[in-house]
């Protein structure tokens, strides 16, 4: 047989007349891989398969994920045409034709409503030219104040405390290349091994090399694996358990006395603070035995270097951007940043979860991570688009305060890129419910997705394959994204349909590019003088270079490998830091007699964010076709579910069904499900709508559910 099928193979190969290879990078995380696709052209047919390319970020290595990424562009569901909703159906329709039915209803609604009216929602898997022209459409071409994006329910709560700690925001302070030899690591809420696997090896390496540890997870994953020390805390006490490792930092003093004195604000204040907590307080907050602190605290503080990571698990809390100032407290306190093999990562997770949320995107900010309500930075924004600054809007509210003005009717219209907000929200039953209020509702994407369904009018979006453009990777690398595949059908790029609208709705003098590199040239002025400053960057140095690390302020810079080695970003150049309570503001979920169990949501290897893509993939979706719930089989013995059962999880907000899986790794006081589908499978139905008050970070992370085998047994 295996004789038989090598034969069959040999003689494909043969018959392949031609080759073609197009370069690229992965659609998924922000590991941004490079990649080529190879087409093989045989008599009857073509095949497809996607390789690695090497680089400096991923050094040639794809995952899963990245392996069969091919798969969904070359999807016989792909759009390929403007669609429009007739009678409850979609018809294909010409551009021209979309172009005007988009006129009409904007002008229409901005005529009756006033130009708040209309939202725009995008994304952070588009290229950094088209997140920086979503922005000037939103304000130049709508004039509304109202934009905001994905990635608020992803990178807003890291964001906003690296922004306030150490005064700017790039994902991590340091490159890749010091991650093998840095000798203590904390990986706090943070599965790499499902969600960005190329980096993996980073890590690996250092244990190789010595380094010691130290993961924090209510879960065992692929990750916690490669822990010495696996703290297993109790879903949302993140800032409680940062609280009891920096008391035995102090107390032991490990601290860093001239490195707090001359780059820190605010030590003293800390100090105070933690000095009035206590031991036996922070345990029962978190279900760490204090042991596991002081021996986390000992190796972090002992150790000459050290690195933390922060992700998801810490972020999406309503006390998210707290949580992550704690542990960035821990890093200034051991004077472990701004030297080598010392420093802070915020593992991205998608695409261009940097590049995204740095040129405009964002409901408060302009490009360059310039602030909407800055005087100074309006002008100059103002300037660069050639505008007067009093047209220039001031700013929206966050991604989730949008669909409820939605919701309440002060907005009617929405334009929509890249995104499927009816199953990534919280609430998600109430999010549906908004957007099937909305009188006018544009959608650009590749696919029929569950929020495009309710759309008025679907564009049809180009992929990676095909929409050339810069992605800013995990590292806060900018990368030039090559893609040079044929389109199909009437497909556009994203940029290419922001100019077209703008033309019509009679804004063509700001937009009329011909090219993402034309856009990416006026980014980089846009940005210049800004905290993310592309300006020296330029598509041959990015050909050249392979990636360049921002800021990058003139032609001649290198980039920026690693930040703060001399002063942070402060006017003042020193780092702050605050004290951060155990308990949020705006409180978490609490378990009760009726909803007894925490709830926490994460990804799996073989699936992306709702899953838009990765369930369009024969050969991801046969990996996972269906969600689960893992839980504790002790756990599942109280609640007389059996392994591969059906079951029920119920939380104030809704209920789904999902099938359980046992596993031993998993606390019993906790149930995991991953948010990749829909409808009555999709866990954010069980998530509430509580903010981070600091970011609008959603709580994905902790919620109380109750949970029941879906079908009821007989008691015979
Ligand atoms: Fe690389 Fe991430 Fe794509 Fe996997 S999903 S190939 S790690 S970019």
């Amino acid at each position: 047989m295996t004789e038989m099928l090598l034969k069959y193979f040999r003689e494909q190969q043969k018959q392949a007349e031609t080759e073609r290879i197009y370069n690229t990078q992965c659609p998924y995380c922000s590991m941004q891989c490079k990649m080529q696709l190879v087409e093989q052209t045989h008599v009857k047919r073509k095949t497809y398969k996607t390789i690695g390319r090497d680089n400096p970020t991923s050094q040639g290595r794809l995952c899963i994920k990245g392996m069969n990424a091919h798969q969904h562009p070359l999807h016989k569901d792909r759009i390929q045409y403007p669609l429009l909703k007739v009678n409850g159906e979609f018809v294909k329709i010409s551009w021209r034709e979309a172009l005007d039915y988009i006129k009409e209803h904007v002008t229409e609604i901005q005529e009756k409503n006033g130009a708040d009216a209309l939202g725009v929602y995008g994304s952070a898997s588009i290229t950094n030219e088209e997140a920086y022209l979503l922005g000037k459409f939103a304000r130049v071409a709508l004039k509304t104040k109202y934009i905001d994006y994905n990635g608020r329910l992803c990178m807003s709560a890291a964001a906003s405390a690296a922004s306030k700690t150490f005064g700017m925001d790039r994902g991590f302070t340091n490159s890749l290349q010091e991650i093998p030899f840095t000798e203590c690591i904390m990986l706090a809420g943070t599965n790499i091994a499902e969600c960005q696997p190329t980096i993996m090896p980073y890590f690996e390496k250092a244990k190789e090399n010595g380094a010691f540890i130290i993961a924090i997870d209510p879960r065992e994953t692929g990750t916690t694996k490669i822990a010495d020390l696996h703290l297993k805390l109790k879903p949302g006490s993140d800032a409680a358990l940062a609280n009891g490792i920096l008391k035995v930092i102090i107390e032991e003093n490990y601290l860093d006395e001239r490195f707090l004195q001359e780059r820190v604000n605010g030590f003293e204040e800390v100090m105070q603070y933690v000095a009035c907590l206590e031991f036996s307080v922070i345990e029962e907050i978190t279900g760490v035995p204090l042991e596991k602190m002081y021996q986390a605290a000992r190796m972090f503080g002992q150790r000459e270097t050290g690195m933390i990571f922060t992700a998801r698990g810490v972020e999406q809390q309503t006390d998210g951007s707290a949580a992550v100032q704690n542990f960035l407290n821990i890093l200034l306190s051991v004077g472990k940043i701004g030297k080598p093999r010392c420093g802070y990562g915020a593992i991205t997770g998608q695409g261009n979860g940097q590049g995204a949320r740095e040129h405009g995107q964002k409901a408060d900010q302009l490009p360059g991570y310039r602030s909407i309500e800055n005087h100074e930075h309006r002008m100059y924004i103002a300037d660069v688009w050639n505008i007067e600054e009093k047209d220039l809007p001031r700013k929206g509210v966050s991604a989730y305060e949008m669909i409820e003005k939605i919701h309440d009717g002060e907005i009617k219209g929405l334009f929509l890129v890249c995104s499927n907000p009816t199953v990534s929200n919280p609430n998600a039953n109430f999010v549906k419910k908004a957007f099937e209020k909305l009188e006018f509702l544009v959608v650009a994407d590749m696919f029929e997705s569950e929020t495009a369904k309710l759309a008025n009018l679907i564009l049809p979006a180009s992929s990676y394959l095909e929409d050339e453009g810069t992605m800013t990777n995990v590292e806060g690398r900018v990368t030039l994204r090559e893609a040079s595949f044929p389109r199909r059908g009437e497909i556009k790029h994203d940029w290419e349909i922001l100019c077209e609208i703008a033309k019509v709705l009679g804004k063509e003098e700001y937009f009329s590019f011909s090219s993402a590199e034309e856009i990416f040239n006026e980014l980089r002025i846009a940005s210049k003088g800004g905290i993310a400053d592309y300006s020296g960057i330029t598509y041959e140095r990015l050909r050249a270079e392979k990636g360049i690390l921002w800021p990058c302020r003139s032609l001649t810079d290198k980039g920026t490998e690693r930040l703060f080695e001399t002063r942070f970003a402060h006017s003042d150049g020193k780092a702050m830091m605050v004290p951060v309570s155990n308990q949020a503001i705006v409180p978490k979920a609490k378990i009760t007699k009726k909803y007894p169990l925490y709830l926490t949501t994460g990804r799996v290897v073989s699936h992306y964010l709702t899953g838009v893509q990765t369930r369009k993939s024969a050969s991801l979706s046969a990996r996972n076709f269906e969600s689960f719930m893992e839980i504790h089989p002790s756990t599942a013995k109280k609640y007389e579910i059996s392994n591969q059962e059906l079951v029920q999880i119920e939380s104030s907000c809704g209920r789904i069904v999902v099938r359980s899986k046992f596993s031993e790794g998993i606390r019993p006081d906790t149930v995991f499900v991953p948010f990749h589908w829909a409808d009555s499978q999709n866990v954010n139905n069980l998530v509430s709508e509580k903010l981070d008050p600091a970011c609008k970070m959603p709580g994905f992370k902790v919620s109380a559910v109750n949970i029941s085998p879906s079908v009821k047994r007989s008691s015979y």
